[in-house]
Protein backbone atom coordinates (compact mmCIF):
# COMPACT_ATOMS: atom_id res chain seq x y z
CA UNK A 1 0.00 0.00 0.00
CA UNK A 2 1.41 3.17 -1.40
CA UNK A 3 1.36 5.72 2.24
CA UNK A 4 0.47 9.09 1.88
CA UNK A 5 2.93 10.39 4.77
CA UNK A 6 1.37 14.12 4.89
CA UNK A 7 -2.02 12.51 5.07
CA UNK A 8 -0.71 10.19 8.11
CA UNK A 9 1.57 12.21 10.24
CA UNK A 10 1.19 8.99 12.86
CA UNK A 11 3.00 6.60 10.20
CA UNK A 12 6.12 8.82 10.15
CA UNK A 13 7.08 8.79 13.87
CA UNK A 14 6.76 4.76 13.79
CA UNK A 15 9.51 2.36 12.64
CA UNK A 16 10.54 -1.21 12.72
CA UNK A 17 13.47 -2.63 13.06
CA UNK A 18 14.99 -6.18 13.38
CA UNK A 19 17.73 -6.60 16.11
CA UNK A 20 19.41 -5.99 19.53
CA UNK A 21 17.39 -3.17 21.57
CA UNK A 22 21.09 -2.01 23.84
CA UNK A 23 22.61 -0.98 20.19
CA UNK A 24 19.77 1.30 19.08
CA UNK A 25 20.42 5.14 18.99
CA UNK A 26 17.51 6.52 20.60
CA UNK A 27 16.67 8.40 23.83
CA UNK A 28 15.05 6.00 25.81
CA UNK A 29 14.95 2.00 25.47
CA UNK A 30 12.26 0.05 27.19
CA UNK A 31 13.53 -3.14 29.16
CA UNK A 32 11.00 -5.92 29.74
CA UNK A 33 11.83 -5.96 33.79
CA UNK A 34 10.81 -8.13 36.58
CA UNK A 35 8.66 -6.79 39.67
CA UNK A 36 12.00 -6.76 41.74
CA UNK A 37 14.13 -4.30 38.78
CA UNK A 38 16.57 -6.63 39.60
CA UNK A 39 17.67 -7.74 36.32
CA UNK A 40 17.13 -11.19 34.57
CA UNK A 41 17.11 -12.80 31.25
CA UNK A 42 16.16 -12.28 27.78
CA UNK A 43 16.07 -8.57 27.09
CA UNK A 44 16.48 -7.23 30.67
CA UNK A 45 19.80 -9.37 30.81
CA UNK A 46 21.03 -7.52 27.24
CA UNK A 47 20.18 -4.70 28.53
CA UNK A 48 21.86 -4.57 31.95
CA UNK A 49 24.96 -5.97 30.81
CA UNK A 50 25.37 -3.72 28.14
CA UNK A 51 24.26 -0.92 30.39
CA UNK A 52 26.77 -1.73 33.64
CA UNK A 53 26.52 -2.34 37.27
CA UNK A 54 25.26 1.07 37.95
CA UNK A 55 22.22 0.55 36.30
CA UNK A 56 21.07 -2.72 38.20
CA UNK A 57 21.54 -0.28 41.73
CA UNK A 58 19.90 2.41 40.07
CA UNK A 59 16.66 0.02 39.13
CA UNK A 60 16.31 -1.61 42.08
CA UNK A 61 16.13 1.66 44.63
CA UNK A 62 12.92 2.28 42.49
CA UNK A 63 11.80 -1.52 43.26
CA UNK A 64 9.31 -2.82 43.79
CA UNK A 65 7.05 -2.47 40.40
CA UNK A 66 4.06 -4.49 40.16
CA UNK A 67 3.24 -5.33 36.47
CA UNK A 68 1.03 -2.73 34.44
CA UNK A 69 4.06 0.12 35.85
CA UNK A 70 7.22 1.65 34.09
CA UNK A 71 10.09 2.81 36.39
CA UNK A 72 12.89 5.09 34.53
CA UNK A 73 16.63 5.45 35.30
CA UNK A 74 20.07 6.75 33.13
CA UNK A 75 20.83 4.83 30.35
CA UNK A 76 24.76 4.72 32.14
CA UNK A 77 27.09 2.83 29.20
CA UNK A 78 24.04 2.68 26.65
CA UNK A 79 23.79 5.57 23.78
CA UNK A 80 20.42 6.13 24.99
CA UNK A 81 19.96 8.53 28.01
CA UNK A 82 17.41 6.94 29.88
CA UNK A 83 16.07 2.98 30.26
CA UNK A 84 12.39 2.66 31.28
CA UNK A 85 11.74 -0.30 33.41
CA UNK A 86 8.41 -1.73 32.38
CA UNK A 87 7.04 -4.64 33.65
CA UNK A 88 4.60 -6.85 31.65
CA UNK A 89 1.78 -9.23 32.75
CA UNK A 90 3.20 -13.15 33.55
CA UNK A 91 0.49 -14.62 30.98
CA UNK A 92 -2.52 -16.15 32.36
CA UNK A 93 -5.73 -15.02 31.54
CA UNK A 94 -6.43 -13.20 27.76
CA UNK A 95 -8.76 -10.70 29.42
CA UNK A 96 -7.35 -9.29 32.63
CA UNK A 97 -3.30 -9.50 30.85
CA UNK A 98 -4.26 -7.84 27.72
CA UNK A 99 -5.30 -4.54 30.02
CA UNK A 100 -2.58 -5.06 32.10
CA UNK A 101 -0.19 -4.85 28.83
CA UNK A 102 -1.47 -2.19 27.38
CA UNK A 103 -1.00 -0.11 30.55
CA UNK A 104 2.77 -1.06 30.71
CA UNK A 105 2.63 0.07 27.15
CA UNK A 106 1.10 2.97 28.27
CA UNK A 107 2.75 3.70 31.64
CA UNK A 108 6.36 3.65 29.76
CA UNK A 109 4.88 6.10 27.48
CA UNK A 110 4.18 8.67 29.83
CA UNK A 111 7.04 8.70 31.92
CA UNK A 112 8.98 9.02 28.47
CA UNK A 113 6.91 12.73 28.04
CA UNK A 114 7.30 13.58 30.88
CA UNK A 115 10.85 13.61 30.52
CA UNK A 116 10.83 14.96 27.51
CA UNK A 117 12.14 11.52 25.13
CA UNK A 118 11.78 12.26 21.82
CA UNK A 119 12.51 9.01 20.62
CA UNK A 120 11.90 5.85 22.33
CA UNK A 121 12.26 2.06 21.59
CA UNK A 122 10.47 -0.92 22.69
CA UNK A 123 10.69 -4.58 22.57
CA UNK A 124 8.12 -6.95 22.52
CA UNK A 125 7.29 -7.13 26.44
CA UNK A 126 5.87 -10.12 27.85
CA UNK A 127 6.53 -12.86 24.48
CA UNK A 128 9.24 -14.48 26.16
CA UNK A 129 9.64 -16.39 29.01
CA UNK A 130 6.34 -14.05 30.25
CA UNK A 131 4.51 -16.48 27.60
CA UNK A 132 2.00 -13.63 26.26
CA UNK A 133 0.97 -14.98 22.84
CA UNK A 134 3.06 -12.95 20.57
CA UNK A 135 -0.32 -11.64 17.43
CA UNK A 136 -2.29 -10.59 20.77
CA UNK A 137 0.64 -8.69 22.33
CA UNK A 138 1.74 -7.44 18.85
CA UNK A 139 -1.82 -6.06 18.50
CA UNK A 140 -2.21 -4.62 21.50
CA UNK A 141 1.69 -2.75 21.36
CA UNK A 142 0.68 -1.41 18.20
CA UNK A 143 -2.64 0.14 19.53
CA UNK A 144 -1.54 1.43 22.54
CA UNK A 145 1.25 3.26 20.88
CA UNK A 146 -0.98 4.92 17.64
CA UNK A 147 -3.58 5.81 20.44
CA UNK A 148 -0.56 7.32 22.50
CA UNK A 149 0.80 9.45 19.12
CA UNK A 150 -2.49 10.54 17.86
CA UNK A 151 -2.74 12.67 21.33
CA UNK A 152 0.37 13.45 22.91
CA UNK A 153 3.84 15.34 20.80
CA UNK A 154 6.12 13.41 22.67
CA UNK A 155 7.77 11.03 22.27
CA UNK A 156 8.09 12.10 18.73
CA UNK A 157 9.17 8.65 17.41
CA UNK A 158 8.51 5.20 18.90
CA UNK A 159 10.79 2.42 17.23
CA UNK A 160 9.30 -1.51 17.85
CA UNK A 161 12.54 -3.27 18.16
CA UNK A 162 11.49 -7.33 16.91
CA UNK A 163 14.51 -9.89 17.84
CA UNK A 164 13.14 -12.37 15.63
CA UNK A 165 12.36 -12.58 12.04
CA UNK A 166 8.82 -13.63 12.91
CA UNK A 167 8.28 -10.37 15.27
CA UNK A 168 9.47 -8.07 12.26
CA UNK A 169 6.62 -9.47 9.91
CA UNK A 170 3.95 -9.95 12.18
CA UNK A 171 4.71 -6.17 13.04
CA UNK A 172 5.51 -5.22 9.44
CA UNK A 173 1.79 -7.10 8.83
CA UNK A 174 0.39 -5.50 11.46
CA UNK A 175 1.38 -1.79 10.84
CA UNK A 176 0.65 -2.52 6.85
CA UNK A 177 -3.15 -3.41 7.46
CA UNK A 178 -3.46 -0.15 9.51
CA UNK A 179 -2.13 2.02 6.68
CA UNK A 180 1.47 2.86 8.67
CA UNK A 181 3.83 0.66 7.03
CA UNK A 182 4.28 -0.26 3.46
P1 LIG B 1 9.38 -11.08 29.16
O1 LIG B 1 9.82 -11.60 30.49
O2 LIG B 1 8.64 -9.75 29.30
O3 LIG B 1 8.62 -12.10 28.37
P2 LIG B 1 11.80 -11.52 27.57
O4 LIG B 1 13.08 -10.77 27.66
O5 LIG B 1 11.82 -12.95 27.94
O6 LIG B 1 10.74 -10.68 28.42
O7 LIG B 1 11.24 -11.39 26.08
C1 LIG B 1 10.65 -10.19 25.58
C2 LIG B 1 11.02 -10.03 24.12
O8 LIG B 1 12.34 -9.49 24.02
C3 LIG B 1 11.05 -11.33 23.30
O9 LIG B 1 10.37 -11.08 22.07
C4 LIG B 1 12.54 -11.56 23.05
O10 LIG B 1 12.76 -12.20 21.81
C5 LIG B 1 13.03 -10.13 22.97
N1 LIG B 1 14.49 -9.91 23.17
C6 LIG B 1 15.40 -10.69 23.79
N2 LIG B 1 16.62 -10.10 23.75
C7 LIG B 1 16.46 -8.92 23.09
C8 LIG B 1 17.33 -7.85 22.72
N3 LIG B 1 18.64 -7.88 23.03
N4 LIG B 1 16.81 -6.80 22.03
C9 LIG B 1 15.49 -6.75 21.73
N5 LIG B 1 14.61 -7.70 22.06
C10 LIG B 1 15.09 -8.79 22.73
Amino acid sequence: MEIDHMANPIANRIRLVLGDITTLDCDAVVTAANASLCGGGGVDGAVHRAAGPELVRDSMALAPCPAGEARITEGHRLSARFVIHAVGPIFRDMTEDKKTLAKTYHSSLSLAAQHDVASIAFPCISTGVYGFPADAACEIAIETVTEWLRSNDMPQFVTFCCFSPQDQTRYQKRLSELGLAE
